[in-house]
């Protein structure tokens, strides 16, 4: 049976590869090159004589995943369509912006949280990932850049500077595996912790727990609202109040000294009124913290009241929001066909295979 590499311990692949005729340092050198560098295919091990490369073929796999579709945006956002191997779908997505280049990855094949704005909360969650299939989506993100790298295209020469894991899922739902993930990205395939952000919809005990735990991530959480009706009209399966996910977010700032963002997804004419930011700066008052204001970004399937506020309204909630003493930022939407909210590729991918869901 073919197995995943990263499933595996070190010492497991060491036994594997010693099988299949490795020398002892061939078989070390495999291991430091999965583990420590990264490695996603066994054809790039030169260092493997060619017969124990094709041997090892046949029983260990080290990509988690295949991209079975791509959709590129004319602002260059790429998003990634990745194959699981048991056939379930996820999405990554590469957004390049200015000197960035941001990852968004997904925590869980679909979303249990089932925001009403949102694609991947519409057909409800599958499972978890594991830690070795959200590794892969940034495996595969840098391998892409470099390849690109060598191209002569508007990608050349980017670098990977931030990951977010703001794709399919709720990460706090997974947080073993997440967590598992990001220390491993961090670590052994250095990428600094600073320039990782994890976004979570609720879930202030496991922020605090984690908060204790956390290597130096970023941690957004999405408020959508500070009146606790509101927000429960726009995340149904909310149990948390408001005032309790702010709390979280203070605890976080107090035990890793790293402002917490807020994000607000507007949604004209539910909580993109002058009275919401009001309600905000007096939640919010006192907090170190920054806002992150997303005007909706048009998801098909949504209930029809759903709609993206104008930039004019989102410039004043703006505006009231830093009278009121918060940081506040957002970003006009670039091209007419920019979807970088997660889900909607996969959807579209799910419904065309129509599999019941
Ligand atoms: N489940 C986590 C992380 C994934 S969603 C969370 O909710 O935080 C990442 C961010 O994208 C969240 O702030 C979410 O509210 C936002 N989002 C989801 N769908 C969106 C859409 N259609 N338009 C704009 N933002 C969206
Ligand atoms: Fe899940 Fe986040 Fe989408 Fe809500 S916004 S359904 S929590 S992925």
């Amino acid at each position: 049976m073919i197995r995943l590499a990263r499933d595996l311990t070190r010492d497991d692949v060491l036994a594997i590869a010693n099988d299949k005729g490795a020398k002892p340092f061939q078989a070390r050198a495999l291991v430091e090159a999965i583990f420590d560098k990264g490695l996603r295919s066994l054809e790039r091990a030169t260092f493997l004589p060619k017969d124990v490369r094709a041997a090892l073929e046949s029983e260990l796999a080290l990509a988690a995943s295949r991209i079975v579709d791509r959709s590129v945006s004319s602002d260059g956002t790429v998003k990634f369509l990745h194959e699981l191997s048991d056939g379930e779908t996820i999405e990554s997505v590469l957004i390049p912006d200015g000197d960035r280049t941001t990852l968004c990855v997904s925590s869980q094949v679909g979303c249990p949280v089932a925001c009403v704005f949102c694609a991947s909360g519409l057909a409800g969650v599958r499972r978890n990932l594991t830690s070795a299939e959200i590794v892969d989506q940034f495996l595969f993100a840098r391998e892409h850049l470099e390849a690109e790298g060598q191209r002569d295209t508007d990608q050349r020469g980017r670098r990977l500077t931030n990951v977010v894991v703001m794709g399919l899922g709720e990460p706090m739902l997974n947080l073993d595996n997440v967590e598992a993930a990001l220390r491993m990205i961090s670590r052994d395939l250095e990428f600094s912790p600073r320039r990782i952000t994890i976004s979570t919809s609720g879930y202030p005990d496991r922020v605090v727990a984690l908060a204790a735990r956390a290597l130096p991530w970023n941690l957004a959480i999405s408020l959508h609202a500070a009146d606790s009706r509101l927000r429960k009209d726009l995340v149904p399966t909310a149990t948390k109040e408001p005032r309790e996910l702010v709390a979280a977010a203070r605890a976080w700032f107090e035990s890793t000294g790293r402002e917490p963002t807020f994000e607000i997804v507007l949604l004209r004419g539910q909580n993109d009124r002058l009275a919401d930011a009001d309600a905000l700066i007096a939640l919010l008052r006192g907090q170190a913290c920054t806002v992150n204001l997303l005007p909706w970004n048009p998801v098909a399937g949504v209930e029809p009241w759903i709609a993206t506020p104008t930039d004019e309204v989102v410039q004043r909630f703006a505006e009231r929001l830093e009278s009121g003493g918060i940081k506040t930022t957002w970003r006009r939407r670039r091209g007419a066909d920019r979807d970088a909210a997660c889900g909607q590729l996969r959807l579209r991918h799910v419904h065309s295979r129509s599999e019941s869901y």
